[in-house]
């Protein structure tokens, strides 16, 4: 098993989305990362200007900018695209970085409570999402290494892999303390499983855990104007991560029209009714759930 030293760990990314700017502000401040004294940790706060707004982004979304051909891309030279280009030279390039693994911070508006986002599925991310489900039960492990590759344009594919660290609901450009401690204890597990790793320590790891596999997406209804007609409907509101069955309500017209589930296995939606998706009428992602087995990798 080959040790993981470098490890970037991002806030403000997203401008508005507090919790990993304060996390990192704090870190930096307190010195925290000297915990893991094995580990070369870089934290950064990415989008400044952003963050100084308190807005997601100034010109276009940091976290879409990643694609090698438009990081290649001369023409392209709004704010976030020529951030982009720096951070891929900074913590990149791209396919080929030094580091092992880039840590994002994010919260979001919808209620997933503390959700670890996993990238790809290898030993490594599946014997982490274990760790922090052990320690932390109520967490969601979401896997989304099935995500089309045009859309494998966020931040963390800089790096070797990245892994994303996604809790809510908190609004935007607000800051609240539970969302800020959960995320503070994820990725103070996600550190002490690598440092843990490293040192060959026997992880307490179980045998299998729930996680969830992205698969697809669910819009708002549009006219041909491009105005809504609908919302999500109140039976799924808040209900991140609770399952929908074919035929169950998702949405409702303003006329009063009940829209349903037509998919033909039981979906777990998450980022349901998220602020940032506003612009594409996004209602909510959709998941599987399955029991991710650990008993090969330990
Ligand atoms: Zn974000």
């Amino acid at each position: 098993m080959k040790k993981i030293q470098r490890i970037a760990l991002i806030g403000g990314t997203h401008g508005n989305e507090l919790s990993g700017i304060y996390l990192v502000k704090k870190w930096l401040a307190q010195q925290t990362l000297k915990q893991w004294n094995a580990l070369d940790i870089t934290a950064r706060i990415v989008n400044p200007r952003a963050c100084e707004q308190s807005v997601r982004y100034i010109e276009t979304d940091l976290n879409r900018e990643f694609d090698i051909a438009d990081l290649e891309n001369i023409n392209k030279t709004g704010y976030e695209a020529l951030l982009a280009k720096k951070l891929n030279i900074e913590f990149g390039p791209k396919g080929n970085s030094p580091y092992e693994v880039l840590i994002d911070l994010h919260n979001t508006t919808s209620n997933m409570g503390a959700c670890l986002m996993l990238q790809r599925k290898n030993a490594f991310t599946i014997l982490l999402g274990g760790y922090v489900k052990h320690h932390m039960p109520h967490a969601n492990i979401y896997f989304q290494d099935n995500v089309p590759e045009e859309k494998q344009n966020f931040l963390l594919t800089v790096a070797q892999q990245g892994v994303t660290v996604e809790v809510g609901p908190q609004p935007n450009s607000v800051l609240q303390q539970e969302t800020l401690d959960l995320m503070e204890l994820m990725t103070r597990h996600i550190l002490d499983f690598v440092e843990l790793r490293n040192n060959g320590t026997t992880l307490v790891i179980p045998d299998e855990y729930d996680a969830f596999q992205y698969a697809g997406n669910l819009s708002l209804p549009i006219d041909d104007n491009g105005q809504r007609e609908g919302m999500v409907s109140r039976q799924i509101d808040q209900k991140d991560f609770q399952p929908i069955e074919p035929g169950h309500v998702v949405m409702e017209t303003f006329s009063g029209e009940k829209i349903t589930w037509q998919g033909d296995y039981t979906a777990y939606p998450l980022f349901i009714n998220e602020a940032a998706y506003h612009k594409n009428h996004s209602a909510m992602t959709l998941s599987r759930k399955f029991v991710m087995s650990c008993r090969d990798y330990k």
